[in-house]
């Protein structure tokens, strides 16, 4: 797979504003861009650090898997995005390895990035995503 970075870490919350406030007035980062991506039912704030994002997501519906995360878990870390390059490619590649799928092929994202899932049953619990920069 050999990805380039971790491109972002994903953190459930249940109020958007509230996280960016902490955030922006504790880490003193600054939110550069707050997203609904409707496709997944949650809204997304960023945040830079170094080449690495912060995106914080707030379900939007009970049916997101964000609202039912928080409900399992409680607020927290939720996944992490490597950056990968020809992600088709690595899709394949890890499914040949035996890593379960959740996207088969790459979906739209945030940022309009390609993005994919990995099962956690098959990363040692830890969701998964790979994501690419299609410039
Ligand atoms: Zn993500």
């Amino acid at each position: 797979m050999n990805p380039t970075h971790i491109e972002h870490i994903g953190i459930a919350v249940k109020n958007l504003a509230e996280a960016i406030k902490y955030y922006e007035e504790v880490l003193g980062l600054k939110c550069y861009a707050i997203e609904e991506v409707a496709d997944q039912k949650v809204k997304t704030a960023f945040f830079k650090v170094g080449q690495t994002k912060i995106e914080l997501l707030e379900a939007t519906s009970e049916e997101s898997t964000i609202a039912k995360f928080i409900e399992k878990k409680g607020e927290g870390i939720h996944h992490m995005a490597f950056a990968v390059n020809g992600l088709e490619g690595v899709l394949e590649e890890v499914e040949s390895k035996g890593v379960r799928l959740i996207d088969k092929a790459p979906r739209k994202g945030a940022e309009g990035l390609d993005i994919a899932f990995l099962h956690p049953k098959s990363t040692g619990g830890v969701l998964t995503e790979l994501c690419e920069h299609k410039d």
